[in-house]
């Protein structure tokens, strides 16, 4: 890993691309992974590469929704078991969730190695290699395991494909996105939409599982009960918007 000083002004992200780029040299991460890195890097840049308040609601209705599920799953791909493995493996352990991995560029040889790597960050059984179940969807992206993602209640996709976020959805799963665009069509079809990077979001919703763990199912309830996504994603845009004109001040551009 390339030694980045701690006062660069861009420490944390230039880790990321490290920490991306030494995924894909474990053979974890895909060369596609490594371009979507980049378009989620130039939508953090203009939330500020910072936990919004709205995102940290969207965080906290989404523990609860995990905490209140029956059969949860957090979905694993190449970018997320790269950039916190261990934050993911504890979520899954706090929330009793199950693991499973899936792929966009599914093959064999990487499913194998995101195993690995989430086993040696702490993870019991991790699914997805079965693939006995699958997804209406055409070619790999629809194969999933049946006691995972095929018959979970609650899923987690992080940084997850429009197409198959909308067929979780139409099969009547509630679907969590961590999306730092709040335009795609992941984050429009999502029931909760968290625009933070993953590398905050999953430490954030694991000290809130921590703290909510022992909420009675009622008060679980009331956080799921009064949480409206449209609010989220209008707050997060508007929250762009103000940003990029404060920005555009600070830097001496005259509107006109
Ligand atoms: P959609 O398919 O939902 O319309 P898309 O095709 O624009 O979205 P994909 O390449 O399918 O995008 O998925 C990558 C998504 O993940 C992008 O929206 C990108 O902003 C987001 N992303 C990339 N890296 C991160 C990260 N570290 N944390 C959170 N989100 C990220
Ligand atoms: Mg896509």
């Amino acid at each position: 890993m390339t030694e980045i000083p701690k006062e660069h002004p861009r420490y944390e992200s230039l880790m990321m691309r490290e920490k991306i780029v030494e995924g894909f040299n474990l053979g974890i991460t895909s060369q596609q992974g490594l371009i979507a890195q980049g378009r989620g890097e130039s939508f953090d840049y203009l939330i500020s590469e910072h936990t919004t308040e709205c995102a940290a609601c969207a965080e906290r209705a989404a523990v609860a929704f995990l905490l209140l599920a029956e059969r949860p799953v957090i979905s694993v791909n190449g970018n997320t078991a790269a950039l916190v493995p261990e934050k993911i493996v504890a979520l899954a352990d706090v929330t009793g969730a199950k693991l499973e991995v899936n792929l966009f560029h599914r093959s064999e040889v990487r499913m194998h190695k995101i195993i690995l790597h989430l086993k040696a960050h702490g993870a019991g059984e991790v699914l997805g290699k079965n693939a006995d179940a699958r997804l209406p969807l055409e070619h790999d992206r629809g194969k999933v395991d049946k006691e995972g993602i095929y018959n979970a209640d609650v899923v987690v996709v992080p940084l997850e494909d429009g197409d198959r976020c909308e067929t979780l959805v139409k099969m009547g799963k509630v679907v969590i996105a961590i999306d730092l665009n709040p335009m795609s069509r992941t984050s429009l079809a999502s029931h909760v939409t968290i625009v933070d990077n993953v590398t905050r979001a999953i430490p954030n919703m694991l000290q809130f599982a921590k703290d909510m763990k022992q909420n009675t199912t009622e008060d679980l309830r009331k956080v799921v009960d009064c949480y409206d996504n449209n609010k989220i994603l209008s707050s997060a845009i508007y929250e762009i918007h103000e940003r990029l004109m404060n920005m555009a001040v600070e830097r001496g551009i005259e509107w006109i």
